[in-house]
């Protein structure tokens, strides 16, 4: 049984059909990595997912309940962006226990649950500092402890590395890959950066001009190509 379903996905801006009817299936605990050049439909599917997008046909199905047009907040699904836009005048204790505070949830319980989450991320000694005392790669960190503490079904990643320098990234993507076997949660990575989804991916999904080219592990997408716009992505020697 299928975690996360999408079948038959679109979406139009204006005349534009910018996603063209995606069917996928998700399983629990996958980290699944949507990759493709600029502009072709990445960023979209990942917040139609997350409803901050309306759909215009087809269905999602989330841990066999339909979520096609439940609105964001009630879908059970965490979201970092690239540009992590912390609260500036908020500690990072703060920042991480936002959301679990306007969902009025007990406070020793928001203290435990930041508490793991720091230790995890590596912030534990960060937490009464504010964003601008922070490296990029903390702050980065502290976005993904603000949906970590929400316990979601689903993590949403959207190019959460484009702007950190080169070695940060290499660094922060480990550990994203370690967060992942940690917490083991589902998650949707979007990159345009091959390495960052051969690396991280148990599946990839290769996306041109809003349609599905292929999808695969890393090693079946590296050795067996479905084409030549795959091949040419994902660097396979010609
Ligand atoms: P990616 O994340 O892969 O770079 P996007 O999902 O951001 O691609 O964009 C896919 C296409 O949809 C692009 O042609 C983009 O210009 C268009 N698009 C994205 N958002 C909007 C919007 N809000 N209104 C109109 N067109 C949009
Ligand atoms: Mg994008």
């Amino acid at each position: 049984m299928s975690y996360l379903k999408l079948s038959g996905v679109e979406k139009l801006f204006g005349e534009h059909r910018v996603i063209k009817g995606i069917d996928l299936d998700i399983q629990p605990g996958e980290f699944v990595v949507f990759v493709g050049p600029s502009g072709c439909g990445k960023s979209t599917l990942l917040r139609l997912i997350a409803g901050l997008e309306a759909i215009d046909n087809g269905s999602l199905h989330l841990d066999g309940r339909d979520i096609t047009h439940l609105p964001s907040s009630k879908r059970d699904l965490a979201m970092v962006f690239q540009s992590y836009a912390l609260y500036p005048h908020m500690s990072v204790f703060e920042n991480m226990s936002f959301a679990l505070k306007l969902a009025n949830v007990d406070p020793a319980i928001i203290k435990e649950k930041v508490d793991r989450a720091a230790k995890i991320l590596n912030l534990t000694n960060y937490l009464e500092r504010t964003p601008k005392e922070l490296s990029g790669g903390q702050r980065q960190r502290v976005a993904i402890g603000r949906a970590i503490v929400r316990a979601p079904k689903v993590f949403l990643f959207d190019e959460p590395l484009s702007n950190l320098d080169a070695a940060l990234r290499g660094q922060t993507r480990i550990e994203i890959a370690k967060l992942h076997r940690d917490l083991g949660a589902t998650t949707i990575y979007v990159t345009h950066d091959q390495v960052e989804a051969m690396t991280l991916a148990d599946r990839v999904v290769v996306l041109r001009d809003g349609n599905i080219e292929q999808v695969g592990t890393p090693l079946e997408l590296y050795d067996r190509p479905a084409n030549q716009f795959v091949a040419q992505f994902i660097g396979t020697p010609q």
